[in-house]
């Protein structure tokens, strides 16, 4: 082809990672800019009324670049391709792929061309083929962005040396492009990973900063993207002190088999057994059995430190009493699943709940929070709309419900310190020692905090560094 591929609305990390998979068939690819609040207002300008904020952010953010490029004398049409998701619904995500060609025709574009890779059968429609190896190629892309994203949020709050992290993860984002464009196999990427845990490992880090966790839900688009879609709140919460747990799209597409092997058993269970339902549930269940497999290589170098995927049945499970799992459109039941699976696990203070404007299943969702928080009325949970302004307004939401869960962070680490009969001093002591500020130092399940999870998993080692010597007389 020798169109070049523009794509984008992950994060920059995920797309620098994708252009690498891509380019290694040979294909040209372009990533766009994070869509900002001009791409929304380009959206409002050529979209259909009554549309979502993704949509104006996603289509205004491609016409934005087109416009710009058509200004240098660019012929767009002939050069560029845009390749997207798509699906068929039922919200409003089965309306992007007309909703593009319409504001492309408004804003200039008539034949430009967009090709659509459908998120449950894994097919595409247009000029660009999604083979099987080209599949394998982007997850393994997705998945390493993923892990890498996630470790980047857990490691960044406690790094001693401003920026270290980012320079690290950066720097090596950049090698692993230049691999996956080079068509690294798996084993070659699995070593490269362990190579990043030996440069993380010369850096320094203080986990005696007791810090909230802080887990990022929400609408897909909303809850993924870095930028003014919602209002960059990722970074800004780890500026205002919290440990962010971002969700990985990995989850997005271990839901969407989930949903693909319970429609096929459904079809088992109405029509009857078939040779070929049987082979198409085998066939999903084995994707989702290697997808999660190779997600948990790529977390192995770190010590298993980047969260692991949920098992979905268990998320289905949760969600029961609030959501039926089969009413699918945007994250379905995921929103009200991982909020019930933060709180009964013990994986966040604080959860967030990011739904776009005009957003009808994340709508719905934050219906059947209200009776979540009645039966877990510990948790601590804000859901926030983006608009696109009211910025402050929300932001200013956000802080009252962290400093509950900042509150409830430090109570965690202090009834942790007085049932060890310890002083934050001596913990502090302890911590300061070289074998305690390296990363991937070993974490507990039993608490939220990584401050409490460091010092509960370490205790006794910690406790015979406190322990006076005895002098032998
Ligand atoms: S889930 Fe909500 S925001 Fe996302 S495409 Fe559907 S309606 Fe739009």
């Amino acid at each position: 082809m020798s169109k070049t591929i523009l794509f984008g609305g992950l994060t920059p990390l995920h797309e620098l990672l994708i252009k690498g998979a891509v380019e290694s068939f040979g294909y040209r690819a372009q990533f766009l800019p994070t869509p900002d609040n001009s791409s929304l207002r380009v959206g409002r300008e050529y979209c259909n009324r009554g549309m979502c904020n993704p949509t104006y952010y996603t289509v205004g953010n491609l016409i934005k670049f087109l416009q710009e490029k058509a200004a240098q004398g660019i012929p767009v049409e002939e050069e560029f391709l845009f390749v997207t998701v798509g699906a068929c619904g039922p919200c409003r995500f089965g309306m992007y792929e007309t909703e593009y060609r319409h504001a492309l025709k408004e804003a200039g574009f008539k034949n430009f061309k967009v090709s659509i890779l459908n998120q449950s059968e894994f097919s595409s429609e247009g000029e660009f083929e999604l083979t099987p190896s080209l599949l394998w190629a982007l997850v393994k892309a997705v998945w390493l962005a993923d892990v890498l994203r996630d470790l980047g949020y857990q490691l960044r709050p406690y790094e001693v040396e401003e920026g270290s992290v980012d320079r690290e993860i950066g720097n090596f984002s950049r090698e692993l492009y230049l691999a996956l464009k080079g068509g690294a196999g798996v084993l070659e990427l699995y070593s490269l990973l362990k190579n990043l845990r030996e440069r993380l490992e010369e850096l320094p880090f203080d986990y005696t900063r007791v810090k909230p966790v802080v887990s990022v839900i929400g609408e897909f688009w909303a809850h993924t993207t870095e930028g003014d879609g919602n209002y960059r709140l990722h970074r800004w919460l780890e500026e205002e002190g919290a440990e962010v747990r971002p969700e990985p799209v990995a989850g997005w597409i271990d839901y969407q088999l989930f949903i693909e092997a319970e429609k096929v058993k459904r079809e088992i269970k109405v029509k009857g057994v078939s040779v070929n339902r049987l082979k198409r549930l085998a066939a999903v269940k084995l994707m989702a059995f290697v997808f999660r497999s190779l997600y948990n290589l790529f977390r192995a170098p770190f010590s298993f430190r980047p969260k692991p995927l949920p098992s979905q049945k268990l998320l289905a499970e949760l969600a029961k009493p609030y959501f039926d799992y089969m009413v699918v459109g945007g994250e379905g039941h995921l929103e009200v699943a991982k909020h019930v699976y933060s709180v009964k696990y013990k994986k966040a203070h604080m959860v967030v709940s990011v739904k776009p404007f005009g957003c009808m299943p994340s709508t719905q969702s934050d219906g059947a929070q209200v009776k979540v928080l009645a039966d877990y009325p510990h948790s601590i949970f804000i859901s926030v709309e983006t608009s696109g302004d009211g910025e402050v307004n929300v932001k200013s939401r956000v802080q009252m419900k962290l400093y509950e869960a900042k509150r409830a962070a430090k109570e965690e680490f202090d009834s942790l310190l007085r049932e060890l009969n310890m002083t934050y001093s001596g913990f502090e002591r302890v911590f300061s020692c070289e074998e305690f500020r390296e990363p991937f130092v070993k974490l507990s399940d039993r608490f939220i905090g990584t401050g409490a999870r460091a010092l509960w998993a370490n205790r006794l080692r910690v406790k015979s560094l406190l322990e006076p010597s005895v002098e032998v007389v």
